[in-house]
């Protein structure tokens, strides 16, 4: 019932033109994941080059280092995540995405968390966290990483933790006590442990009704 309901949104999202981004995108990245499944929504930045390529999120390099910590943390990419990002098409030159691209696309991330209504939501990155929580100049994800925090999306409450983005961990190699690779096992262990282990804890997580405002889905 989820997927049949992301497909409606996923037609919807084909085609759109909310926002530049649209002039210069190959592909639309919707999303990736068994949605009927997913326990978790895992959001990134935006699309790059190989996801603009082959319209599947995280299919890059830092992809497919993204798939290594999970699997080394035991969370399946198929089973336990879907995966998407606070914008549907590329950004030119892999630029951040703009606050104004990312308002006009929101409809559609909003739409994904609303119809899986995941146990919790993983903030890969800092454009994915400042899409949800305003953070003073001080904050940085290197403090406020691995922290379990609550964030709202059309109503409905749900735990929330921020990680690395692996494109970071690219260009960062040791496996020191507190280096970023390091704490990327920890904080993805933390995940597992809590939301795909804990049966009883994440039952009780969230509730209300699978709606969302903009699609309808019956
Ligand atoms: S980024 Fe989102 S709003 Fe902009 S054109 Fe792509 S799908 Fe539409």
């Amino acid at each position: 019932m989820k997927e049949q309901c992301l497909e409606i949104v996923r037609q919807k999202c084909n085609g759109c033109k909310g926002c530049a981004l649209a002039n210069t995108r190959k592909n639309i990245v919707f999303g990736d994941g068994n949605a009927d499944k997913a326990k978790i929504v895992f959001i990134g930045e935006a699309p790059g080059e190989m996801e603009d390529e082959s319209g599947r999120p995280f299919s890059g390099r830092a992809g497919q280092l993204l798939d290594e910590f999970l699997a080394a943390a035991g969370i399946s990419r198929e089973e336990d995540l879907y995966i998407t990002n606070t914008v549907k098409c590329r950004p030119p030159e892999n630029r951040v995405p703009t606050d104004e691209e990312k308002e006009a696309c929101r409809k559609f991330l909003n739409a994904q968390i609303d119809f899986i209504k995941p146990r919790a939501i993983i903030l890969c990155g800092a454009t994915a966290l400042k899409s949800f929580v305003e953070l003073d100049k001080k904050t940085t994800i290197s403090k406020i990483r691995g922290q379990w925090m609550t964030i709202t999306v059309d109503g409905v409450e749900y735990p929330a933790m921020t990680i690395f983005h692996p494109s970071y961990l690219l260009r960062n190699h040791s496996l020191a006590e507190n280096a970023p690779r390091t704490l990327m096992a920890k904080d993805l262990r933390e995940i597992k442990n809590t939301y795909l282990n804990d049966v009883q804890r994440f039952n009780d997580v969230v509730t209300g009704n699978a709606d969302n405002k903009e699609f309808a889905c019956v």
